[in-house]
């Protein structure tokens, strides 16, 4: 059965939230006819594994706040690893560099946006987008700089480098105040890789970004140790 990917669908969740009334005009997911008539591969298909749509478009709505350059340069600054790429106003950005360049496709999305995620099961993840114009950097309205850790015996060291000492270890997922962040030592665990390492003030050590639960490798709204 032919659906689309769920982190699309959380956002579409989180901007009919956010923008109650919004027009939807030009909002698209399974093969829209602007995508389709012209017959050629589009994410807009089901092409991905058990027929999993990878894109969505939203429509341009300034008037009830959705304004797709602002959510468009949110996405890229999120660096989310969910983006394969967006396309708004005449220009795309992939997740090659996040940066903008010319769009020449017969369409310049100036009416809406187009977001493509990435044909891999983290198209499905559904946690929610952490961007500013949705209302939270980190979740959607959790207390700024408050993060949930997962997996267990999670180490916390007094500096961001594996073979550092271990000052405490978290048990199981903990609720931390993240103080600020920083690049250490690359931490690879469940099929991601991540140099960027959290301070625990109320821990007095740092843990690996990756066993904090959020998509982004970089966490949204925490400053830089
Ligand atoms: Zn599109």
């Amino acid at each position: 059965m032919t659906r689309v990917a769920n982190s699309l669908e959380t956002l579409r969740d989180q901007i009919n939230a956010r923008f109650p009334g919004r027009n939807i005009a030009s909002d698209g997911g399974v093969g829209d006819e602007a995508h389709q008539k012209k017959g050629k591969a589009s994410d807009h298909n089901p092409w991905y594994g058990p027929g999993i749509v990878t894109a969505r478009d939203f429509t341009h709505d300034p008037a009830h706040g959705l304004n797709i350059q602002e959510i468009a340069d949110q996405l890229l600054a999120s660096r989310d690893p969910r983006i394969k790429y967006v396309i708004a106003n005449g220009r795309i950005a992939t997740n090659r560099d996040w940066q903008w360049a010319p769009y020449d496709g017969a369409n310049p999305h100036e009416a809406h946006f187009h977001i493509s995620v990435v044909a891999d099961p983290r198209c499905d993840d559904a946690h929610p987008w952490a961007l500013p114009i949705l209302g939270g950097g980190n979740g959607g309205g959790a207390e700024p700089g408050m993060f949930v850790t997962w997996g267990t015996g999670v180490n916390v060291r007094t500096e961001p480098r594996l073979g550092a000492p271990v000052v405490t270890v978290l048990a199981g997922p903990t609720r931390v105040r993240v103080g600020c962040q920083t690049r250490g030592d690359m931490v690879n665990t469940a099929g991601r890789n991540n140099d960027a390492w959290s301070h625990l003030p109320d821990f007095g050590g740092y843990i690996s970004n990756i066993f904090i639960d959020h998509p982004a490798a970089w966490l949204p709204d925490v400053g830089e140790c």
